[in-house]
């Protein structure tokens, strides 16, 4: 192996100032799937980061619903530390206490009041990782005889193979077909869900607020519907709870919230649920918890103790410092004042996963995204008219009132602006 004089030393250092220098590395060295990165980040503590020309930002977007403590959580540092100084791999050959420990946690977040030995857990990486896992619980499910698998319009739910099949957006799927067969997508009404569901459908998936396609949320009593279509046609409900979950929409699952009382087969997780480090995890209970048997699934990482402790610190500390609770009441709070603002026609969501809808007359959204961040907020745009806010659970009061006011001054700006033009 040779290498070529000029290329950069790995130090993973910075130098102040030379953003344009890294953002040229990294067009010159990481494929082009995410387009051109908007800033490039060198540190974070708590809802604060700061880019490599020591710029500050408060993070309203916690990398995408992910950072429910923040950056550098003390919680979460420890935990990582520990672990990884004790023990950091051992592989699926072997167990250790932290993965017990998270699957036996995991069971009764999501399944309160359930007898814990229903319910089984598989330990993944990824949000799509743990939806396929999901797909091929459905496949195990009815074999031949329900080769059919439901899922929503405008559904998210990954961009691997099989969980790229039960995402909607045309644009996602379509340069990967043929993708694996049997999925098919229904519009979020009860009438036309009760109309597709058959005997031959393996499981319906859906995501209880649909954040990707701009936060929203399932028509009202559309959750409970689906349960009791899904039980009649003996088909599995999976619910998507890995943007969701975790405390971020007011309760430790949204679907706990949504549609209180009611029972999915299966519960997908990850994005909150390691605070920041890569973890997934589908959570199963009934028969669907036993539809995967010996050498039918693994995963090498999956189940790593680092990643449990991390995942058990996050459960521990949301908690403790009762933060679904705060979530629900900071989100209340903040949905209103945002509503209330000029240049906003609808705040969506729930608790602190939140879409806030912009009139016409602001323009589009990504262009209000990037002003915003000029004047120090991190949010984004999963759509032309929506701004997505999903910051850490721990944002104070004073960091959301912020937020409200410039977020006001600049609406209020680009109207009056839009008018003279
Ligand atoms: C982000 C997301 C996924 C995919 O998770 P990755 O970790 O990016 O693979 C799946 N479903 C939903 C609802 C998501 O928001």
């Amino acid at each position: 192996m040779s290498t070529t004089p000029q290329s950069p030393a790995p130090t993973g250092m910075y130098t102040p100032g030379d953003s344009s220098a890294w953002s040229q590395r990294y067009a010159d060295a990481v494929m082009n799937t995410f387009g051109a990165p908007q800033r490039v980040l060198v540190r974070g503590e708590g809802a604060r980061v700061w880019d490599d020309e020591g710029r500050q930002y408060t993070d309203l977007l916690a990398g995408i619903a992910v950072n429910c403590l923040g950056h550098a959580h003390p919680a979460v540092v420890d935990a990582v530390t520990g672990q990884l100084s004790t023990l950091g791999h051992v592989s699926n050959l072997f167990t250790t206490p932290a993965q017990v420990e998270l699957a036996e946690t995991l069971i009764a977040l999501v399944y309160p009041g359930l007898s814990a030995a229903e319910s089984r857990v598989f330990l993944a990486n990824s949000g799509t990782e743990a939806n396929e896992t999901a797909f091929k619980i459905a496949r195990r499910h009815g074999g031949a005889d329900r080769p059919r698998v439901l899922a929503l319009e405008n559904s998210f739910h990954g961009r691997t193979m099989g969980a790229l099949a039960l995402t909607h957006k045309a644009a996602y799927r379509e340069p990967f077909e043929p993708l694996p067969g049997g999925g098919e997508f229904v519009p979020a009404d009860a009438d036309t869900l009760r109309a597709a569901m058959g005997e031959d459908v393996a499981a319906l998936i859906v995501e209880p607020i649909q954040g990707e396609a701009g936060v929203r949320p399932l028509p009202e009593g559309l959750l409970a519907t689906a349960r009791e279509i899904t039980r009649e046609a003996g088909a599995l409900l999976i619910v998507d709870e890995v943007q969701t979950g975790m405390g971020r929409c007011g309760a430790w699952m949204a679907h706990h919230l949504l549609a209180p009382g009611i029972i999915p087969d299966v519960v997908t997780l990850a994005k909150g649920l390691g605070g920041g480090v890569p973890i997934g995890a589908v959570v199963a209970t009934g028969q669907a918890a036993h539809l995967l048997g010996p050498g039918q699934h693994g995963t090498t990482f999956g189940g790593n103790p680092v990643c449990a402790a991390a995942a058990l610190a996050v459960i521990r500390t949301l908690r403790d410092e009762h933060l679904p609770e705060r979530a629900a009441a900071l989100g209340r709070r903040w949905s209103e004042q945002l509503a209330a603002l000029p240049g906003v026609s609808e705040v969506r969501g729930s608790g602190l996963l939140l879409g806030v809808a912009l009139e016409e007359a602001v323009g589009h959204a990504a262009e209000v995204r990037d002003e915003l961040m000029d004047r120090g907020f991190i949010v984004n745009a999963p759509r032309p008219d929506t701004l997505r806010l999903a910051p850490p659970l721990i944002l104070s009061d004073a960091d959301a009132d912020a937020f409200s006011q410039v977020l006001g001054e600049v609406l209020t700006s680009r109207t009056t602006r839009e008018a003279r033009a």
